[in-house]
């Protein structure tokens, strides 16, 4: 399906469906949307199963719709919700005390998300933080790097520090960025990209992959920040025509 036939479909969910009512979906409305949208039926019947129906329902019951077609694939992330998520078990391949370093720093970067951003003197823009910190901002890239100071994605635990102090507050930070700075600063004889290599964690992430705004799934977190992106997009556009 295009994007324009699949924002049809999601937008009709979202204004015409109650979240509550019955999840499966009867083959009248898959025909009336197969004539309007001049799409196969087949397509928009797959679209609503995978993309839309999902988000809306357990994760573990069956639609249906089409009982014996397949799940939509993409590995462990693409069965995990957010409540289901549990940072330790799904990290049990750390060496116990990165574990705890890890644990400590996101359990603090969600913490963060109570705080209110009013320090910034310019907070404004189409694109709004979904943790609900009050967060605007004009660019995409910032929005999504605030983002993941609520949902860290990637990790870095600066290897040379724990070499040099066992027990202390080794360097550790989501922003590749900011760890770079802490390479050149810290440790001038390194390459910093060989420290970085060196640091980075192998850390298996959470996050909600439900859109927030339309209730679309995501497999992942880069494909759920493209989709928030293009409402926000939207947002901006129909603003400037007004
Ligand atoms: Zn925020
Ligand atoms: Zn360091
Ligand atoms: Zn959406």
């Amino acid at each position: 399906l295009k994007s324009e036939q699949k924002n049809f479909v999601r937008q009709w969910f979202r204004k015409f469906r109650k979240v509550d009512e019955h999840p499966h979906i009867a083959s009248e409305e898959i025909h009336a949307f197969a004539t309007l949208l001049k799409a196969p039926p087949q397509a928009i019947a797959g679209y609503i199963r995978d993309r839309v129906l999902i988000a809306r329902e357990e994760p573990t019951s069956e639609t249906p719709l089409s009982p014996t077609s397949p799940r939509p694939t993409g590995g462990i992330d693409a069965q995990r919700t957010s409540s289901e998520y549990n940072l330790r078990a799904a990290n049990t391949h750390l060496e116990p005390d990165t574990l705890d370093l890890v644990e400590k720093y996101v359990v603090g970067s969600q913490r963060r998300r109570t705080q209110g951003d009013g320090r910034r003197s310019v907070n404004e823009g189409h694109f709004k933080c979904t943790f609900g910190c009050g967060y605007r901002t004009r660019r995409t890239f910032d929005w999504r790097r605030h983002e993941e100071t609520h949902e860290p994605q990637e990790l870095w635990l600066c290897h040379l520090c724990r070499q040099q102090h066992d027990n202390g507050n080794p360097f550790l930070v989501n922003r590749k960025d900011k760890f770079l700075k802490h390479a050149r600063d810290s440790h001038k004889d390194f390459d910093e990209e060989a420290v970085l290599d060196m640091s980075r964690v192998n850390f298996r992430s959470n996050f909600d992959p439900i859109c927030p705004i339309c209730g679309e799934f995501s497999n992942t977190w880069d494909d759920r920040c493209k989709h928030i992106t293009t409402h926000y997009e939207d947002e901006e556009f129909q603003a400037k025509q007004r």
